[in-house]
């Protein structure tokens, strides 16, 4: 792999087609998503990083490209791209912007996780029926109006991490639901037209259930939806998640993006949806280590030509990058590919640990990044140092950050279900 194709003078693919044995429309996907990453979002990225601001124009110009359809099924209008597609090109615009990147994956969820990994899931046929009706309406506002859609579930406390129900409310009532409750960290705050809330559906006098969990679309111009709290955070500034409050708010039925009980059967059949957070910092580690090839050569933009590649401990940094980079990418690649339903408990411990890997190798990639390229490289002109920040968020993200991956990979390689000591 090359920092540039020699022949086209672009960046190269991180996962080559025929290395990776990709199909055609893959390969013309992701050198899409790179065209696009290069032109639109590198530009911008500092800017946005250093105010802290959502780079909604980022998403205009995604909509003309079908972008925002990525996920979205070939016969609602989409561009019908599975699971592993996704993450491939997700990878690509990591390398651009990282809090575009992971924006966007937000998005993209709420059109995947109702589009084909529902399709994987077990409904009624009335039920299929009525989310495909629902779920088309969904998608007419993605393709006609390029409507965003974020992906708030986090709450500050377990549920997040799939411990206990959202506190987040959704009462039945005639019609639809009065939904209240409140988010933290949601990315998109202010500027998605639509908040894809995970909630507990729960009537009166009944008990809070994760099994009850609903996958809502919220209108953000709904009465009783406010945006709240600054963002000041280190890294991925541009996400500008703050908080989402939820104040008796109405949403008609229509609104569900899965079927009732649908979402607890994809969390616990479909895990390997929660890997979705993961691409966008496979793309900052490629982005670190291409940094690093480029600097040492003297071929940074904007940088005197200097070279200082002659030095064997750079040669010996850039190795054990190299090294770190492949390891990250064969595990990443075998777990995207994998990805499906029912998957086996070897396959779920390999997609824990893709996780685990590329969350802590995209930060060690950087660190030793900045470490070999040296002062003038962790400027605020250069990416180097925005990387390295944006990087080191990945490990703390719900629901599988890096300690949960150890702790459930250590768990679950000891004790089939069921098994206790005395
Ligand atoms: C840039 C950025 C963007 C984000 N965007 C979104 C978004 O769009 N939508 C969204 O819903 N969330 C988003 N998040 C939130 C993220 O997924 C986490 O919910 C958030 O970082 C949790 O922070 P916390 O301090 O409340 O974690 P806590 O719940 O306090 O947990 C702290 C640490 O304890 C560990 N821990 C927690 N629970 C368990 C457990 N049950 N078992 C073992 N260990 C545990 C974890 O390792 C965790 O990192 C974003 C976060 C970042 C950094």
């Amino acid at each position: 792999m090359n920092v540039h194709d020699v022949d086209t003078g672009q960046d190269a693919p991180i996962f080559a087609p025929d290395a990776f044995r990709l199909s055609d429309f893959q390969a013309e996907l992701i050198a899409k998503a790179r065209r696009f990453g290069k032109a639109k979002l590198a530009p911008r990225a500092a800017e946005h990083d250093r105010e802290a601001t959502f780079p909604i124009e980022n998403f205009r110009d995604m909509h003309p490209e079908g972008l925002l359809a990525i996920c979205i099924p070939k016969e609602d209008g989409g561009i019908g791209a599975d699971f592993q597609t996704y993450c491939l090109a997700a990878a690509e615009l990591g390398r651009y912007d990282g809090a575009t990147a992971l924006s966007w994956n937000m998005h993209v969820c709420s059109t995947l996780w109702s589009g084909p990994l529902s399709d994987d899931l077990d409904m009624s046929a009335e039920d299929r029926a009525a989310h495909r009706k629902r779920r088309g309406m969904h998608y007419q506002r993605i393709l006609k109006d390029g409507a965003i859609y974020a992906q708030p579930f986090s709450e500050g406390g377990a549920a997040a991490a799939g411990s206990v129900a959202f506190g987040t409310e959704a009462k039945p009532v005639a019609g639809g639901f009065i939904v209240n409750g409140k988010k933290i960290f949601a990315s998109l705050s202010g500027s998605a037209d639509y908040y894809g809330v995970l909630c507990t559906e729960r009537a009166e006098g009944e008990a809070a259930s994760r099994r009850n969990t609903l996958y809502l679309g919220i209108p953000a111009k709904a009465d009783g939806v406010s945006v709240v709290g600054d963002w000041d955070p280190l890294g991925m500034r541009g996400t500008v998640s703050r908080t989402l409050i939820f104040k008796d708010v109405f949403v008609p039925e229509d609104a569900m993006l899965m079927p009732h009980g649908v979402y607890f059967q994809a969390a616990t059949r479909w895990p390997h949806m929660f890997l979705t957070l993961s691409p966008t910092y496979m793309g900052l580690a490629q982005a670190a280590y291409d940094f690093t090839v480029a600097y040492l050569r003297g071929e940074v933009p904007g940088m005197p030509p200097v070279k200082r590649r002659m030095f064997p401990t750079k040669q010996i940094a850039v190795a054990e990058m190299r090294v770190t980079l492949e390891q990250t990418k064969a595990l990443w690649f075998q777990a995207i590919t994998e990805a499906r339903a029912n998957p086996s408990k070897d396959q779920v411990l390999r997609a824990y640990a893709a996780q685990h890997t590329v969350m802590e190798n995209a930060n060690a990639i950087a660190v030793k990044a900045i470490r070999t390229c040296g002062g003038q490289a962790m400027l605020k002109s250069l990416p180097l140092e925005r990387i390295y920040r944006d990087s080191r968020c990945g490990s703390l993200m719900l629901p599988w950050t890096a300690e949960i991956c150890l702790d459930r990979i250590g768990r679950e390689a000891l004790y089939e279900p069921g098994e206790k000591d005395e």
